[in-house]
């Protein structure tokens, strides 16, 4: 039978977790792009409200309140299922258990309100009227559009050119919220003038239009979807919520997985676990990305930009470069040329393992899971799929019945021109 793990509204956190309290190593710091010197707090609240600044250093509190307003709108699709695959082991013939983390009944589909949420409602409150954002796929997008309802914000969003042009639906759901939407690069901005019309664009471009931006105003601040600590910060509820659900299984994880864009999901789903695993605990955490941007796997750990104008703070991480433009794959929240410093410095410290995958397999688990689970995911989800089968694969091989865990991130029902 299909095991579907449910927590009730008074079993889900109540606090975030904040794995900086806990790690065994320092994160170096951001630098000022001008100076090269760590970033000094208030050139970074020209960007950013004082509570989310906070939260981006904070290396003391181990564990961080999640506010009353913003439980009552995560309880709007809080707590989301553990689901156990078993039409996918049935099919796999494999001996181990997997279970899957399905974030894609949030209003937008993804895991990104969790921090949309949060960032909107600390904006709010620290006199924020406006906010300016760049999205890739339209996940984080419209994540923050429908959050800045909620709070009462205007939402601007700069969404990179090839995927406004592929997924016009993503933005209809973004002016649904009330967000407002252009195409990157555009003409509104210094560095979206540097580019012809038929610039694809890239993550890179549109973070350095919505900075430009933001930084023009004083009551406008720039938004941020993933990377940066206090987002996977809020991420860690998916984590914190699957430790419940596999408590009530009496089940450990052996193997954890997520796929991994700039390390929101990935980081909220392991960060969490990461305490056991530092006490010894032997439990695996992969992440996994296309092969066409195959940052973990490829890049080089050292400081870069965050964007391609150059206007974000430097930050230690594994990069492609910030002029990196990937091939316009459809797993379009995947295409981003750096990654999490947290995520970066566990991979560094060999406390994490990274794999990439083609568009192509990416595709067919993400089709077997379709049928055989009856969710279609989102092709940056499926990396995540395309990973655990790997791992089931191998468990029967080896004839061990091992615990996998992965988060689904969302779903797909947005993609289907890309699964065509
Ligand atoms: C944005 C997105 C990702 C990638 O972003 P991360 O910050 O790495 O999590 C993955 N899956 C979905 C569904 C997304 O919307």
């Amino acid at each position: 039978m299909r095991e579907y793990v449910h927590l009730k509204f008074d079993e889900m956190p109540k606090f975030w977790y904040n794995a900086l309290s806990d790690l065994p190593f320092n994160l170096d710091p951001p630098l000022d792009p001008e100076t090269q010197q760590p970033t000094t707090p208030e050139k970074l609240l020209k960007i950013f409200p004082g509570p989310l600044l906070e939260q981006e250093i904070n290396d003391v509190d181990r564990y961080i309140r999640i506010p009353e307003e913003v439980l009552k709108e995560y309880a709007v699709y809080r707590p989301t299922p553990l689901i156990r695959a078993v039409f996918l082991e049935e099919f796999l013939k494999t001996p181990a258990k997997i279970y899957y983390k399905y974030e894609g009944v949030s209003p937008t589909g993804s895991h990104k309100t969790n921090t949309a949420l949060a960032q909107a409602y600390f904006n709010k409150i620290s006199g924020t009227d406006i906010l300016y954002t760049e999205t890739g796929a339209g996940q984080w997008g419209s994540a923050l559009s429908y959050a800045g309802i909620k709070y009462g914000l205007k939402v601007n969003v700069y969404m990179v050119r090839i995927s406004y042009l592929q997924k016009p639906a993503r933005k209809n759901l973004m002016n649904l919220f009330e967000g407002n939407v252009t195409p990157s690069p555009s003409k509104k901005t210094k560095v979206g003038r540097r580019y012809n019309d038929d610039h694809p664009g890239s993550l890179g471009i549109a973070i350095s239009e919505a900075m430009e931006k933001a930084l023009d105003k004083n009551n406008a601040k720039y938004s941020l979807g993933s990377v940066l600590n206090h987002v996977l910060l809020h991420q860690t509820v998916i984590g914190l919520e699957i430790k419940e659900q596999l408590k009530k299984l009496e089940l450990n994880p052996d193997i954890i997985i997520a796929c991994h864009g700039g390390g929101s999901n990935f980081g909220g789903t392991i960060l969490p676990f990461v305490p056991e695993k530092l006490e010894g605990k032997n439990i695996r955490f992969i992440a996994c990305e296309p092969e066409s941007c195959p940052t973990l796997t490829k890049g080089e750990y050292r400081y870069d930009f965050g964007d391609t104008g150059g206007f974000t703070p430097m930050l230690k991480m594994y990069t492609l470069g910030k002029d990196f433009v990937p091939p316009s794959i459809h797993a379009g929240g995947l295409r981003y040329h750096g990654a999490s410093p947290i995520v970066s410095a566990l991979l560094n410290n060999n406390l994490i393992e990274a794999q990439s995958f083609s568009q192509e397999e990416t595709f067919k688990a993400a089709k077997l899971f379709a049928k055989l689970e009856g969710i279609i995911p989102a092709p940056e989800s499926a990396h995540a799929i395309a990973g655990a089968i790997k791992e089931a694969l191998k468990a029967k091989e080896e004839k061990r019945d091992k615990v996998i865990v992965f988060t689904l991130s969302g779903h797909g029902l947005f993609d289907l021109p890309a699964y065509i």
